[in-house]
C-alpha cells in the first residue's frame, strides 16, 4: 500500500525584500493511512504552511509531495482541486461555517459541485451529523449552537464527502478546555474508524492523544516521535467507543 503523505525535500520558500523566507525548508515525512499525527512547533515555525501543502491548498517552491501515491507537486489547478475534494476534509479553528445556514446545508455545503443529486446529498449530510451526535439540531444555524456544537458541524461537513485524511489546524483552539476534549475524543473515534488525521496544535496535552508528533522549527521537521496516545473519550467522560 502507498504512504498517504510522502514528501521529500518538502519547501516553500516566499520572496522578502532582497532575501526569502523559507517558512517551510527541506521537510521529510511519510505518514502512513490510519495514522493519527500531530504537529508541534512555535508560532512561525511552519505548521500551517506544512499543513496548506499537505492539503493541496498550496504548492512547494521546491521538493515532492506524494498524496496516496500520486505526485501533487506538479498538477493543473483544477486536478489539485478535485484531489482535494476527493481525498481531504479541513477543519479550522473559528470552524469557518457560514452564519445564515443551517447545520444541513453547511454539511451539504462540500457536495454542491459534484454532481451528487439533491436528496442524496441530504441524506449523506444527515448522516455526517448523525457521526458527530448533530443530527436533531440539523435545523440550527451555528449561532444557535455552542463551540463546541459547531465544530462537530465543521467536523461533519469535513467527513461528508468521505475522505481519507483529516486535516485539522488548531481544532481545540477555540474551545474550552472540557469541549476541547470531546472533539479529540470524536477525533480519536473517526481515526479509529479508519480516517487518517493530521493535526496542527500548539497545545502539547492535545498532542498526546495522537499517536505521533512532528515538531516544527524555522521551516525544518526537528523531531518525529511515536507515543501510546491518551484516550480522550475516557478522560472526557463520554461515550464515543
Ligand atoms: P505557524 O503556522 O507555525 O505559525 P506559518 O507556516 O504560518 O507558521 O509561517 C511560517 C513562516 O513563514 C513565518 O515566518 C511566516 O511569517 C512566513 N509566511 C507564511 N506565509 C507567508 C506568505 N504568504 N508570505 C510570506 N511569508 C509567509
Ligand atoms: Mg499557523
Amino acid at each position: 500500500m502507498h504512504p498517504l503523505i510522502e514528501t521529500r525535500g518538502l519547501s516553500r520558500h516566499f520572496p522578502s525584500g532582497d532575501g526569502v523566507v523559507k517558512a517551510l525548508d527541506g521537510v521529510d515525512v511519510t505518514i502512513h493511512p490510519g495514522e493519527f499525527v500531530a504537529a508541534m512547533g512555535p508560532s512561525g515555525s511552519g505548521k500551517s504552511t506544512f499543513l496548506n501543502l499537505v492539503g493541496c491548498l498550496d504548492q512547494p517552491t521546491q521538493g515532492t509531495y506524494r498524496l496516496a501515491g500520486e505526485e501533487v507537486g506538479s498538477l493543473s489547478p483544477e486536478r489539485l482541486a478535485e484531489v482535494r475534494g476527493e481525498r481531504i476534509g479541513f477543519v479550522f479553528q473559528s470552524f469557518h461555517l457560514l452564519p445564515r445556514e443551517d447545520a444541513l446545508a453547511n454539511v451539504m455545503m462540500p457536495m454542491m459541485y459534484r454532481g451528487i443529486p439533491p436528496r442524496l446529498r441530504r441524506e449523506r449530510a444527515e448522516m455526517a451529523l448523525e457521526r458527530v451526535g448533530l443530527r436533531e439540531r440539523m435545523r440550527h444555524t451555528p449561532s444557535q449552537l455552542s463551540g463546541g456544537q459547531q465544530q462537530r458541524v465543521a467536523i461533519a461537513r469535513a467527513l461528508v464527502c468521505g475522505p481519507e485524511l483529516i486535516l485539522a489546524d488548531e481544532p481545540t483552539g477555540a474551545l474550552d478546555s472540557r469541549t476541547g476534549l470531546e472533539i479529540m475524543a470524536l477525533f480519536q473515534a473517526l481515526n479509529r474508524a479508519g480516517v487518517s488525521i493530521l493535526c496542527v496544535t500548539h497545545d502539547a496535552d492535545v498532542a498526546a492523544f495522537a499517536g505521533r508528533t512532528l515538531r516544527f522549527r524555522d521551516g525544518r521537521l526537528v523531531d518525529d516521535d511515536r507515543h501510546l496516545p491518551v484516550d480522550a473519550a475516557a478522560m472526557a467522560g463520554v461515550p464515543f467507543a
